[in-house]
């Protein structure tokens, strides 16, 4: 009897009633092990990820959860060696497999960093500045995320049983919620080895993240409206859960990430011989065979010009000619095989539909050598390229997703023409053009960006550091809309945020400031006490304010700073020239001696906490200073984030710079770095 797949509930490793299903090898055939989720009690596995596994996460910070996702990354790269060998088996090459579990560890590495950076040291996100909506200021706006108080359902496909789990995991875990996941069967036990690896690492929280191998039995039942569902595979099984009635009554959030038949453009200027050409070649040859062609984002459809399309169909052969396939551990191996039998007789049956309306030009059910494993045990599919002769009035070729190594070429008269093409995928996560000539980039991207989800440019400038069609990555949106399942993941805080609600929060200045911890205009204004610039980090307070001594700007000021700094432009040196602009009256001073001099103004000179200013933020010079106006500084604490273990922390000031009508004339955020009281007392 072979060993039974765990399910990882209730953070205890729980072994699913009776036999289960069989899993084999997609090279051999050979029993790998059991899965079996029966018996499972999913309503307790949903509650204990609410209770225990959200609670925990919401108890720590944006940045510690961030650390939390560095610290697995480092440590799930101790172990890959393990998940390497296991990966072979599911017909994966070494090259396969790196983006499957590198690929998927990187992507935590990301999400720490963007964590880090680009989030607060705090339990509350702020969508954008404040709004204003009330004539005195003293009610208004600020929208806020906060994490969802549910749990996270993760439905995966079997083509990468890793970096799949991975990349919707890290930013669930950022956001501070607890995830369930559910890998598609065939290829779950490479999952299940690295949820065990993660499990003894205990670097999550209790409750964090629990596993079901198998299906998830009446788990949809109890669903409710602070759940999210991630869901990868295809339409069809997407479409289904959709509409399971807890789904529809509840508002479910449900993001879903389909079938897709992608399309990559020739440009009509990249004809043989050009860099174009041979790149389109290569980028086309590695997206059909790499991960056997099992990509969500593989190119299925070549779309090429009519006049060429037949060096393209020859071109492509000859590449795919060269293709080894065969066991993914023998390293001379291009490429492996599909994940299943199963899988491989489906490819199949698409690639017979496809040759009902396009000509079979390569490959295709007949013999083919495999290097290294027996081709009747193992899900062996060679390369298969069609060639569509009328592709505007062929539906399947636009429809049929076979999910190997399978793609048709499509040939194309006029630039519009492969605009419609592109489009009758209605809706892919990925489109690519390859041209050198800037404005069919244009025209191509302005005809079908609105049917996909990312799109990407290649040509001889950009061919060499190009990640490629095929690779999403955690920076960028992955997702697209119509056959594609219309959801979106990834794309840096932009995935983090499908796990938390937004809310409008409306009242006072100070009431808002106390919740999203950042200063907003009309707030309490303390005074500090001291200068602000004496205090460490953790002295100062949010609302500390600083009202500066006034200053004239003169008119030898503005002749000094133009000729100090080479900024002579006529507003600042001609009188009369200025005058002609419709904004000055005369010469006005330069918008950065305005900010210089409020920094003059409000600076502390001595040795102090306030260890740097690395930038300023949304600077707008909102009236002209002429000479004889006199300025002053209203400077704030706005905002704190503690950079942990660094002895410093960042400290953003609000600044207002105003004349002696009380006009603002600046205003802007400044940033600056300020030590904490350990580092101020270990240089004192
Ligand atoms: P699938 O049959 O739809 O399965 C996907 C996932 O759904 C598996 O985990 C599967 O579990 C689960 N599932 C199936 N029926 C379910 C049900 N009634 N209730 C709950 N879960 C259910 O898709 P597939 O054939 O494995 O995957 C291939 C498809 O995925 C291709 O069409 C490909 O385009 C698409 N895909 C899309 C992306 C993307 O990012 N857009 C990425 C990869 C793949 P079991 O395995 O246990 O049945």
């Amino acid at each position: 009897m072979q060993k039974k797949l765990g399910n990882l509930v209730l953070d205890r490793w729980v072994d699913g009633d009776g036999d289960g299903k069989l899993l084999t090898s997609a090279v051999n055939g050979e029993a790998l092990a059991r899965i079996s989720s029966a018996g499972l009690d999913f309503a307790d596995i949903l509650h204990h990820a609410r209770s225990t596994g959200g609670a925990n996460l919401r108890k720590l910070t944006f940045h510690q959860r961030g650390d939390m996702l560095k610290a697995l990354a480092q440590y799930l790269m101790e172990h890959k060696k393990e998940f390497y060998e296991l990966s072979t088996q599911t017909g994966a090459t070494r090259a396969d497999s790196w983006v499957d579990i590198d690929g998927g560890i990187s992507t935590l590495f990301v999400f720490s960093s963007k964590g880090r950076r680009e989030m607060p040291n705090d339990h509350v996100y702020l969508d954008g500045p404040p709004e204003r909506i009330s004539k005195n200021g003293t009610f208004t706006a600020q929208h806020i995320f906060t994490p969802k108080l549910g749990a996270a359902v993760h439905i995966n496909a079997f083509n990468f049983p890793c970096w799949g789990m991975l990349e919707k995991l890290a930013p669930t875990l950022l956001a501070g919620v607890p995830a369930i996941v559910k890998p598609a069967s065939s290829t779950a036990y490479l999952t299940e080895l690295m949820v065990r690896r993660i499990n003894a690492s205990g670097l999550l929280p209790d409750g964090a993240l629990q596993l079901i191998c198998g299906d998830v039995g009446d788990l949809f039942e109890h669903l409710n409206c602070q759940d999210t569902i991630a869901f990868t595979g295809s339409k069809s099984t997407a479409e289904f859960l959709q509409q399971h009635p807890k789904v529809i009554c509840e508002s479910v959030a449900f993001t879903a990430e389909t079938d897709s038949l992608n399309s990559s453009i020739l440009g009509p200027d990249a004809v043989p011989g050009t860099p174009e050409f041979e790149l389109f070649i290569k980028e086309v040859t590695r997206e059909m065979t790499s991960k056997a062609g099992q990509k969500c984002t593989a190119i299925r459809r070549i779309i090429a010009p009519a006049a060429i399309a037949g060096d393209v169909v020859e071109a492509l052969s000859t590449a795919l000619g060269k293709i080894r396939i065969g066991n993914p551990a023998n390293k001379d191996i291009d490429m492996g095989s599909l994940a299943s039998q199963g899988q491989r007789d489906e490819v199949r049956d698409r690639v017979a539909e496809l040759a009902q309306q396009a000509e079979l030009v390569f490959g295709g059910s007949g013999d083919f050598d495999v290097i290294d494993a027996d081709a009747t045990k193992g899900a062996f599919f060679m390369p298969t390229l069609l060639y569509c002769e009328k592709p505007l009035t062929s539906s399947a070729v636009h429809s049929v997703e076979a999910f190997g190594p399978v793609s048709t070429v499509l040939p194309y008269d006029k630039l519009n023409e492969a605009i419609e093409l592109s489009r009758l995928g209605e809706g892919s996560l990925v489109g690519s053009i390859v041209t050198n000539d800037n404005n069919v980039a244009r025209e191509l991207v302005l005809g079908t960006a609105a049917y996909h989800g990312r799109m990407l440019i290649i040509n001889r400038h950009c061919a060499a550091e190009s990640t490629g069609h095929g690779s999403p990555l955690p920076h960028l949106t992955h997702g697209g809309p119509g056959r594609a399942g219309g959801g979106e993941e990834m794309g840096g805080v932009r995935g983090v945020l499908h796990y938390m609600q937004r809310t409008a929060i409306q009242g006072s200045p100070q009431t808002l400031t106390a919740i999203g911890h950042r200063w907003i205009q009309g707030a309490d204004q303390l005074d500090p006490g001291v200068h602000p610039f004496r205090k460490t980090f953790e002295q100062l307070n949010i609302g500390d304010t600083l009202q500066t001594d006034a200053r004239e700007v003169t008119l030898e000021d503005i002749q000094h700073f133009a000729e100090f700094t080479g900024d002579t432009f006529y507003a600042h040196t001609d009188e009369e020239a200025a005058a002609k602009n419709p904004f000055f009256d005369g010469r006005v001073a330069h918008g950065y001696l305005i900010v210089s001099f409020a920094a003059g103004l409000f600076v502390d000179p001595d040795f102090g906490p306030v260890l740097a200013n690395y930038g300023i933020d949304d600077l707008r010079f909102a009236k002209p200073v002429n000479y004889g106006d006199t300025l002053s500084v209203r400077l704030a604490c706005k905002q704190k984030t503690l950079r942990a273990d660094a002895g410093y922390g960042e400290v953003r000031w609000d600044a207002q710079v105003c004349n002696q009508h009380d006009e603002i004339v600046a205003q802007y955020d400044v940033l600056t770095m300020v030590a904490t009281d350990e580092h101020w007392a270990s240089v004192n």
